[in-house]
């Protein structure tokens, strides 16, 4: 499952004990393995490799350059949601011709660069964007591929916070309105409607709403190739949950045997946008101990890593498992908040979590946090955003340095006026 082990009492990443690497770079630090993610990569492509697909990474859930290159080095493309995305994912190395653009609110500067980019397409989210793409790609003279992506309402049964296939979501085309908009776009000037796009939410842990949502939209496709549709892309979006604490969530493999069989009724080339299923695990935050302290009914151990640096469990109530990164089973073991620096009630790793007696200096492994960790990480009480490494064997290498304070108020000027 993933390449973070103890070898006797020691916590390892690869071939490299996690306490010699932030001997090198400090505490606290992001550490992915690459053999993880590779192994997570090759994972899509081995089960889908009978189908005619291509696997576009929602970079959202990680976008360091070098995370990016391991994956477009096996050939894997993008998903992208913003400009600075697209910005990335070029010095990366993804060919444009992989990647497709997600988001309910794209700019006209964002839909330009993708279009002088020359992007693989749009997932269009709404009649107005529809029109836009089209206004915007007229006057570059260009004409822009895209896919409508259709909210099938299906409920993925995952957090309200990450789900985003209810009718009630911002996301995709209205299921009824589908048809309207596909005769709409097939007469826009500068619009080529190749694909269907579905998403229908993160961290999905049953493969029923997936394959629900799947029929929907298959139902939909059959009616517009009889209608005269050229619709060579279907997109299935991503959401393939991990384990965080005791999820059982489908491999890929269950996932192309309970869809291979329906794909056969379309003659589609398939997208797939996994992100979190790919980095989620190969990536840990490693935090050390400043202080215990005892309130009156509970106990504390502030951690030097706060909610700037891994935002899920304030945002979304989110399970980290934490470990030791040096095992000391002879410890007593308390239930504890594990809580940051930050000046907020809100700033919490873990709460009322078992674990062993820790003391200053302690280092602990915050654990499947190569998801949406670093990509949410903010400057929040002025605090540097940590460095990332990638291991790799016995490789440490440097992906991100850490931010210095010079950095934090980098592009900030005090007006004359307020000499
Ligand atoms: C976030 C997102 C994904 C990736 O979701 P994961 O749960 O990380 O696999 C894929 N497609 C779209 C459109 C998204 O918004």
């Amino acid at each position: 499952m993933h390449d973070f082990e103890y070898r006797g009492n020691e916590l390892f990443c690869e071939d490299v004990p996690v306490r010699e690497i932030v001997q090198q770079v400090g505490s606290p630090c992001y550490i992915y393995s690459h053999r993880t993610l590779l192994r997570h990569f090759l994972a899509f492509e081995d089960a889908f490799k009978n189908i005619p697909h291509l696997v576009a990474f929602a970079m959202k859930a990680n976008s360091n350059l070098a995370v990016l290159r391991v994956l477009a080095r096996e050939g894997c493309g993008a998903d992208i949601v913003s400009g600075g995305e697209l910005f990335r994912a070029l010095k990366a190395g993804v060919p444009p011709q992989k990647m497709v653009f997600a988001g309910v609110g794209k700019s006209a500067e964002e839909i330009q660069f993708a279009l002088k980019s020359n992007i693989l397409m749009f997932n269009v989210e709404s009649p107005g964007e529809l029109l836009h793409i089209n206004e915007v790609a007229g006057s570059l003279g260009m004409r822009a591929r895209v896919a409508l992506r259709i909210n099938p309402d299906i409920d993925p049964q995952t957090h309200p916070y990450i789900s985003t296939g209810l009718k009630k979501s911002k996301f995709g085309i209205r299921a009824d309105r589908a048809l309207e908009e596909f005769d709409i776009a097939q007469q826009l000037p500068h619009i080529d409607v190749v694909g269907v796009h579905k998403h229908i939410g993160s961290q999905l842990t049953k493969i029923n709403p997936f394959v629900d949502a799947l029929k929907k939209i298959l139902e939909l496709i059959g009616v517009l190739q009889t209608k005269g549709f050229n619709i060579q892309y279907l997109n299935i979006g991503g959401g393939l949950g991990i384990t965080y604490s005791d999820e059982t969530p489908p491999h890929p493999k269950d996932l192309a045997a309970a869809i291979s069989p329906l794909l056969a009724t379309v003659n589609c080339h398939l997208i797939m946008e996994p992100g979190r299923s790919i980095v989620g695990n190969a990536g840990i935050l490693v935090t050390k101990v400043l202080y215990n302290k005892e309130a009156e009914t509970k106990r504390f151990v502030i951690v030097d890593a706060a909610m700037n640096d891994l935002l899920r469990p304030s945002l979304y109530d989110a399970h980290h498992d934490i470990l030791p990164v040096l095992k000391d089973e002879s410890a007593p073991v308390n239930a504890v908040d594990v809580v940051g620096p930050i000046c907020e009630s809100g700033d919490f790793l873990a709460k009322d979590r078992k674990m062993g007696q820790l003391k200053q200096g302690d280092l602990l492994a915050v654990m499947s946090a190569g998801a949406y960790g670093f990509t949410m990480s903010s400057n929040y009480n002025s605090r540097p955003r940590v460095p990332e490494v990638l291991i790799k064997g016995q490789a440490i290498m440097i992906i991100r340095q850490r931010e210095s304070y010079e950095d934090l108020i980098r592009g900030e000027s005090i007006p004359e006026v307020l000499a």
